[in-house]
């Protein structure tokens, strides 16, 4: 889960239109190289799926900041499985059965219930209660801090981690001489 929520929220700032959007979906293993991603209301799709991106940060947002229930988030998130006709099934799978989610209905945004999807089994995890907000505050990322004692602070350590890491390891240097 970790691994599909953090880059979701790096790299979908940087996606311009809907074939981003697939390259996005198939580098993070979201689809198959050989789905049919290509509709004709791709425009339309696209921006469905920036507004749906929009309401889950706000959601994240309010719910770590005020404490506000992501009630909205719920019933929007309700609304496109059920649109898209969202059906559990059970799969055998790397030796084991596993619960699948499978939309029924091709006529629907297919990206945005792949998305919805995760965040269903997002917020049904024991882990969803790890969530948490790059302390970068110049970042805007999500993260679940899924590291031993849960201390994590950033969302990666190469990107917002490193200028602290940087300062910590010059304080210790200058204690070193001091001592
Ligand atoms: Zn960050």
């Amino acid at each position: 889960m970790n691994t599909q929520f953090t880059p979701y929220g790096e790299i979908v700032e940087n996606l311009e239109n809907y074939s981003d959007m697939v390259d996005w979906f198939s580098e993070v293993g979201l689809i198959q190289k050989d789905e049919k991603t290509n509709f004709y209301d791709e425009m339309n799709y696209y921006k469905e799926i920036i507004n749906y991106r929009t309401l889950l940060r706000n959601s994240f947002k309010d719910y770590l900041q005020s404490n506000l229930l992501l009630d909205n988030l719920l019933e929007i998130t309700n609304n496109i499985l059920l649109e898209s006709k969202v059906h559990p099934q059970i799969i055998y799978k790397n030796d084991s059965y596993i619960l699948e989610f499978v939309p029924a209905s091709t006529m629907y945004n297919v990206l945005l219930t792949k998305i919805a999807i995760e965040v269903i089994k997002l917020l049904n995890s024991s882990e969803f209660k790890y969530l948490k907000k790059c302390d970068n505050h110049k970042c805007s990322l999500y993260f679940i801090d899924t590291s031993k004692n849960h201390s994590r602070r950033w969302c990666s350590m190469e990107i917002c981690g490193n200028r602290s890491k940087v300062s910590n390891f010059t304080k210790r240097k200058k204690n070193q001489v001091n001592n």
